[in-house]
């Protein structure tokens, strides 16, 4: 009894089993462990699953996101609308390119950058929006789009956590990731709906994208292993590019092609369960529930509240945590960081004179409240609604509610 009272309860909790270890077996006794016979099938496989003609398999979201930024032509001097309300891969992603991260603000329901507030940072030196889908809650697509197009810029979808989200598109639901802007990029960290350890994909339906996008994961490399490998004439390759090695292993495509069998069944329960946070919290005072638009259907990757003004974030998360129930903050601000002290990056305020104390951006207000004022509240599919009463109970308790 106090045992099941009291035993932990996860912020997240990765779902495998058998199938996936004898799916890694198979791979390691067939000799062929790096990126192989096992990428293509996992690439074809997710490539179907979301409605995309190609699909890239990386070794992570982030290099994912390097690429695709490099791909619609993002490099030195130019400037990428983003999020600074996200992980802070999606910021560094622009670094790495030599460009610089020019940060919106987001909405305080879905905590997405909107076409109201990325629209006012649009300038010549503008070359690409990245948008993030947070916490698999989908973006405004349909107005960042054609606000994009109007400025002939490309959209980059930083869809880490968006598996299986859903967006409504000229009447249709479509899957993010078919992609609605030019490129979508996935993560398969174990904090995500399925994982493959470290992993990512990127989905794209211009060939070109997906030439360049292969050339550049495997070193700049003419001919890939695969086709080396399978010649009966001696190949020579060539290296015609500086590319990179952001391979993603066969290891790690057959766990990831066993998951993604798993991943209707996974989104069905996260959304009833999402659904029903709602229905019980519903009544919790001043308590802010997420805001899924008429336009959306989440995947609830990560399910956050936003606690009441007079509430004490690291209180409420340890009186939380005292009776076994981990939580997180609210999602990080890239520009608060001491990595970016010294970096330059840009909000509507610099562009006018900014002089916002350290750490602090009057325009990114609501990116910075809501990182403030959001915890992260336990939901995975193993959930029971038991687990999930305690999670309210002990939510309402550390509130006085
Ligand atoms: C997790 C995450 C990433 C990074 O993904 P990795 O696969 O770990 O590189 C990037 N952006 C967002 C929004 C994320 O949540």
């Amino acid at each position: 009894m106090s045992h099941q009272t009291n035993s932990p309860i996860p912020i997240a909790k990765p779902l495998m089993g058998a199938e996936e270890a004898d799916a890694v077996r198979e791979v390691i006794m067939s000799g062929w462990v790096t990126q192989g016979p096992q990428v293509r099938a996992f690439e074809s496989e997710f490539a179907a699953y979301v409605g995309a003609q190609h699909a890239v398999a990386v070794s992570n979201c982030t290099t994912g996101l390097h690429l695709a930024l490099k791909a619609v032509g993002v490099g030195a001097g130019d400037e990428v609308i983003t999020a600074s309300h996200s992980f802070i891969a999606t910021a560094n992603s622009v670094l790495y390119t030599g460009a610089k991260p020019v940060f919106a603000d987001i909405d305080a329901g879905t905590y997405n950058i909107t076409p109201a507030t990325i629209a006012p940072l649009i300038t010549p030196k503008t070359r690409a929006i990245l948008v993030v889908h947070q916490v698999g809650m989908p973006a405004d697509m349909v107005g960042i789009v054609a606000l994009a197009r109007q400025h002939n810029l490309p959209v980059v979808e930083d869809a880490a956590c968006a598996i299986g989200s859903e967006i409504l598109w000229n009447g249709q639901w479509e899957k993010i990731g078919k992609p609605h802007g030019d490129i979508a990029v996935f993560s398969f960290h174990p904090r995500k709906l399925i994982s493959t350890g470290d992993g990512g994909m990127i989905t794209t339906n211009n060939p070109e994208h997906d030439r360049v996008l292969r050339l550049w994961r495997q070193h700049g490399m003419s001919v890939n292993d695969a086709v080396r490998h399978a010649s009966p004439q001696v190949i020579f390759e060539d290296y015609v590019e500086v590319g990179y090695n952001y391979r993603l292993t066969d290891l790690q495509a057959a766990l990831g092609r066993e998951q993604l069998k798993r991943l209707p069944a996974l989104i069905a329960r996260r959304r009833e369960l999402a659904a029903r946070y709602h229905e019980l919290l519903g009544t919790v005072e001043r308590l802010g529930l997420p805001v899924e638009p008429a336009y959306a259907r989440s995947n609830w990757q990560t399910f956050l509240v936003r606690l009441p003004a007079h509430a004490d974030q690291r209180a409420v998360m340890q009186a939380m945590l005292d009776v076994g129930i981990s939580t997180r903050r609210g999602v990080m601000c890239a520009h608060r960081e001491p990595a970016y002290r010294n970096v330059a990056w840009g909000c509507a305020g610099k562009a006018q004179g900014c002089a916002c104390a350290p750490q602090t951006c009057q325009t990114l207000h609501e990116s910075e409240a809501a990182q403030d004022r959001a915890i992260a509240i336990p939901l995975y599919p193993q959930m029971t609604y038991d687990d999930q009463d305690r999670v309210i109970a002990a939510l309402r308790g550390a509130l006085g509610s």
